[in-house]
């Protein structure tokens, strides 16, 4: 474990959060992929203790350390990539729009990626955009109202004209949210009229669901809808909506300038206390799912049997590094091409396509999401493989 440790909640700033998980020396990149297994290994560690804040229900990590962080790197957010979060995206789109009447507007999009959805919102509603992201690649033929910005937003970008402020899968891998969420209010200043729209992960999904495989170092910061509305009420904002997205697992929050602090809804107290309780659960939780895998594992590895797991994204890359799962599990099959022949960060295991296992005849395969159980399975009926499946 590393030394450094900050107590006090980032959203509210109590300094009696309580710690309820440690998690040890986990890669800080789950989605960067290496080319040999000895750089994989020596891939940038860091530690994760996560901590409860009962006053406005906020989850956070207290040894994260922003200093191993750089998203100056090819840092992609994998999930564009899913038709699944593809059709989300594009009904959000048409949702904002319509619902705050986005037309003919000026919107910032904060931690805009390489554009795509910024783009969607612009032609949308017949908008103007402008994304600020340091990862946002140089692009050609940009359409004359879409421009970015390579950098982080920060207050010298305040002149940009903003009727719109969107941000989203931003905020939790900011360390000081509050500072974050005081900063987009002071450039607002002002303009009254401005709505902010940010999206975020849900805790309440990775807390009641058991979502381990979720947590990740990247993520320092995990919002429940209160901690998302009390970041915003405290930094002088209105809050409009809260919305439970994506199947549970994402909120999204409406929020628009305020002379000063806003009060809590009556009912948060009650959510929160909820909230606490599901927490006390998850610690177990936790601690039998682990022992479970390890004891799987050790009689694997008893039995002389091979495992591979299916899915080398964030979940997979967690899930062999909580674990370590040596000399059971030496590969990590993947559908996506461009990740076959790379390595798993932390752990080493390389990245094989399906065709691999016909020849190898894994005794086991662990898959890291039971919606796609069925794909899987007759995949491996079609490779002659006739493996145990398990789900992560
Ligand atoms: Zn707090």
């Amino acid at each position: 474990m590393s030394n450094y440790l900050n107590l006090a909640c980032p959203v509210c700033r109590n300094t009696e959060s309580q710690p309820f998980i440690e998690i040890s020396q986990i890669p800080v990149y789950c989605n960067i992929l290496w080319d040999t297994a000895g750089g994989a290994k020596s891939a940038p560690r860091g530690d994760m203790q996560l901590a409860f804040c009962d006053r406005c229900g906020h989850i956070f990590n207290t040894r994260f350390d922003s200093r191993l962080m750089d998203y100056n790197q090819s840092y992609e957010n994998s999930l564009h990539h899913s038709p699944r979060f593809q059709a989300y995206a594009t009904n959000l789109v048409h949702e904002w729009v319509e619902r705050f009447d986005i037309r003919q507007k000026n919107i910032v999009e904060i931690g805009a990626g390489q554009g795509d959805f910024l783009q969607m919102m612009c032609q949308a509603g017949s908008n103007r955009g402008v994304g600020f992201d340091p990862s946002t690649l140089p692009k050609e033929d940009l359409p004359e109202y879409l421009s970015f910005i390579p950098d982080y937003y920060t207050e010298k970008y305040a002149a940009y004209p903003a009727d719109v402020l969107l941000c989203r899968h931003v905020l939790e891998h900011i360390e000081n949210a509050g500072e974050f969420v005081g900063m987009v209010r002071r450039v607002i200043g002002s303009r009254s009229k401005t709505t902010a729209l940010f999206e975020v992960p849900n805790v309440l999904w990775t807390v009641r669901e058991l979502g381990i495989w979720d947590i990740i170092y990247e993520h320092c910061g995990y919002f429940s809808p209160y901690s998302l509305s009390h970041v915003f009420r405290q930094n002088r904002f209105h809050v409009g909506r809260v919305n439970t997205v994506f199947g549970g697992q994402f909120l999204t929050i409406e929020a628009f300038p305020a002379e000063a602090a806003t009060p809590r809804p009556d009912d948060h107290a009650q959510g929160i206390a909820s909230l606490a309780a599901d927490v006390d659960r998850f610690s177990a939780a936790f601690a039998e799912k682990m022992a479970a895998w390890q004891e799987r594992f050790a009689t694997l590895r008893q039995n002389h049997q091979k495992a591979v797991i299916w899915g080398a994204g964030s979940k997979g890359v967690t899930f062999l590094n909580m674990l370590n799962p040596q000399g059971v599990v030496e590969y990590a099959v993947d559908i996506n091409p461009r990740k076959k022949g790379m390595f798993v960060a932390g752990m080493g295991q390389q990245i094989v396509d399906p065709t691999f296992l016909r020849t190898y005849q894994p005794d086991v395969v662990i898959i890291m999401n039971h919606n796609y159980e069925q794909e899987i399975s007759q995949t491996l009926q079609e490779l002659d493989v006739s493996a145990t499946i398990l789900v992560a």
